[in-house]
């Protein structure tokens, strides 16, 4: 029985269909994109073993009902096809960006539930409604089927209220629902399940800090397998310098912007969520560039890096502090993977806290789980590829098990 995972964006839906049983494998993945436009198109990869197959469909794709009825066609496509029948799919796992406090797990979607993911719009108005036009269409053209909602910030649930609370009138907190929930919280809990097997050590005795550093970057901070804090806030926006994002800054920042170049807090808001972060600091988000950049000496590329990095390297600080233990830092997603100057920028100087990496192991370069620390690190440093649509399809399959 297969798993398909579906994340809805406002012009886009990404796919991919797993088996899990005897053994985790991605039968299929691809995406839908430029919904609405006048020209869209399907990318559709078939893996298997003698080599991947891919093939890509240019046409008209008006919304996302079209794009799901695509997406099942090229399932069960004579041809390019990776099953016969819709039957043949077990559940069908729904990436959903919020529910605030009303899920600290996955879900199974009934009329509630989906309710529930409205009623979070306010929090997540770009990226809630379409993962429910998604949920809507799916639910609609794959009948029959249980369909799961998997909610990036479930993980963060556990943050205790010293943690999540921001220091404003309480008031704010029970009527506007102003907290910090923290995101990414499905590869948080990936990084800690998977550091956990890496260590050997049971999942609820494991005690790490993960930091994911994508184009979105966020770190949590893992007490006994549970989050106790993350930095990222009420919105994506807070915590670590990003791609676009500039993470923290002084709340005092909005008014006096307004007044010194007359925008307004919607363009104050944009400006820092797109225009800003390692692309504000030297003029490009991509770290491949950067990385060339900074090695030919460019010294905004050295300075971006450098602010990006000491941004993470504070936050360790902080949740070395907080945590009772601390077992790993484990590093992942783009950046965090592939990145050894960033990994060995942060790590730099911090052996009072117990890190030591180990330069040759940081230098070499993989596609596997591997640790770079020093043999003689207390503290040990790993590197773990995230895959937040693998716990996708883990966590609908054990949402399906549980209400069999
Ligand atoms: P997201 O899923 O948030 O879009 P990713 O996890 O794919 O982000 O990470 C994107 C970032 O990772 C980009 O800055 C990209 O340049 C960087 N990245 C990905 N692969 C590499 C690589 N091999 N070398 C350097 N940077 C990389």
């Amino acid at each position: 029985m297969k798993i398909l995972v579906i994340n809805a964006g406002s012009s886009s839906i990404k796919y991919q269909l797993f088996e899990l049983a005897p053994f985790e494998r991605v039968c299929c993945s691809g995406y839908v994109e430029r919904i609405g436009e006048a020209i869209g198109q399907l990318v559709h990869r078939v893996i298997q073993k003698g080599g991947d197959r891919e093939y890509t469909r240019e046409l008209a794709v008006p919304d996302h009902q079209a794009g799901m009825a695509l997406i099942l066609d090229a399932l069960t496509d004579r041809e390019q096809g990776v099953i016969h029948n819709i039957s043949e799919i077990e559940g069908v796992g729904h990436r959903v960006v919020h529910c605030g406090e009303a899920y600290s797990d996955a879900a199974l979607i009934n009329d509630a539930v989906f309710a529930a993911i409205q009623a979070h719009v306010p929090l997540a108005p770009l990226h809630n409604p379409p993962n429910l036009t998604g949920i809507e269409v799916a639910r609609r053209l794959f009948r029959e089927i249980p369909h799961v909602a998997v909610f990036d910030t479930a993980f963060h649930q556990t943050i205790p209220p010293h943690a999540y609370l921001y220091a404003l009138p309480y008031d704010y907190y029970t009527t506007h629902r102003v907290r910090r929930y923290g995101f990414h919280g499905t590869s948080h809990k990936f990084i800690t399940a998977e550091a956990a097997a890496y260590l050997d050590k049971p999942l609820a005795e494991t005690c790490l800090i993960s930091i994911h550093l994508g184009n979105g970057c966020s770190m949590a901070a893992v007490h006994d397998g549970c989050c106790v804090d993350t930095t990222m806030g009420m919105t994506p926006l807070e915590g670590l310098v990003m791609g676009t994002r500039c993470g923290d800054v002084d709340p005092a920042l909005h008014a006096y912007l307004a007044e010194q170049t007359g925008q307004d807090i919607q363009q104050i808001t944009n400006l820092m969520n797109k225009q800003s972060g390692l692309k504000g600091l030297c003029g490009t988000n991509d770290m491949r560039d950067i990385k060339e950049r900074a090695a030919t000496g460019d010294e905004r590329a050295n300075l971006a890096l450098d602010v990006y990095c000491y941004r993470i390297k504070k936050y360790i600080g902080a949740y070395s502090a907080v945590l009772p233990d601390l077992d790993a830092i484990v590093f992942t997603a783009g950046v965090g993977q592939n990145v050894a100057d960033v990994r060995a920028r942060i790590c730099a100087g911090m052996e009072r806290i117990g890190i030591v990496l180990d330069e040759s192991l940081n230098l070499q370069e993989s596609h596997k789980a591997r640790d770079i620390h020093a043999a003689y690190s207390p503290v040990k440093v790993l590197v773990i590829p995230t895959n937040e649509e693998l716990q996708i399809a883990r966590e609908t399959q054990s949402v399906l098990q549980a209400s069999a």
